[in-house]
């Protein structure tokens, strides 16, 4: 046997990079088939779903907190659908694909977490629009994480990724980080942030949306989105989330 010819050095190193091959969560021995996670972490971020008695209209898992949206729902979208309790693996997940560049593990996890949920959600949408960043600060990160993950939740259910759009929506004020706001106060921070051109009114008119958003905190973020795409003519509006802090 000839000596192999090896030209594929560069590109394992390439690879090693993007796609380690520990379990980036856990640092476990990564699954064959994941390109992420160990097999123990896949299975805890499925029993995670599977262990939420997630509120149909506002996701709040009942098991660890009574929902109240019966009495009082003062949100403009219609209902909240959020994959996952925000638990030390989902954080985990969370701080990679915002702070650590890794754009194809929004795009995985958007894929993976797909089956899991309910299609019923998805039933009659026609856009899928993922929460945009500013301008500055797409520009920094290089990528929108919640659009990668909505990609690859188009992909997870089988959706033409034409259904996603991420020309309607702009985020036309820097608001910088809202971590240390309440809800009213980020409301109030985020009053006029997001437009919708008047270009895309005839297109958006009727039409129900998806916005699809890496985590929901206090749901204002979501709030302002809605509220311009409702005031642009869209029929109704769904939020669709990774994790629910
Ligand atoms: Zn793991
Ligand atoms: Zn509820």
């Amino acid at each position: 046997m000839g000596k192999q010819k090896t030209p594929l050095p560069f590109l394992r190193r390439l690879e090693d990079f993007f796609i380690p091959s520990m379990c980036i969560i856990c640092d476990g021995a990564r699954d064959r088939d994941d390109n992420w996670f160990c097999q123990i972490c896949v299975d805890a971020l499925a029993v995670n779903y599977s262990r939420r008695d997630a509120c149909p209209r506002c996701s709040q898992n009942r098991r660890k907190r009574e929902c109240a949206c019966e009495l009082a729902w003062d949100y403009p979208f219609e209902k909240v659908l959020s994959a996952y309790d925000y638990d030390d693996t989902v954080s985990a997940i969370v701080h990679h694909i915002k702070y650590k560049g890794k754009s194809q593990l929004a795009y995985h996890i958007g894929f993976i977490t797909a089956p899991l949920l309910p299609r019923e959600f998805f039933s009659e949408i026609n856009f899928y629009i993922p929460v945009p960043l500013h301008k500055a600060r797409a520009q920094r990160r290089g990528y929108n994480q919640a659009e990668y993950f909505a990609r690859g939740l188009l992909r997870g259910l089988g959706h033409d990724l034409k259904m996603l759009r991420t020309d309607l929506l702009a985020r036309v004020k820097n608001t910088g980080t809202q971590t240390k706001l309440d809800k009213d106060e980020r409301l109030k921070n985020l009053d006029g942030a997001f437009t919708v051109s008047p270009g895309n009114i005839i297109e958006m008119t009727g039409k129900r949306v998806a916005l699809v958003d890496d985590v929901m905190t206090t749901g204002a973020t979501a709030e302002a989105c809605t509220e311009e795409l409702l005031r642009a003519g869209c029929a109704s509006v769904r939020v669709v989330s990774l994790g629910k802090r």
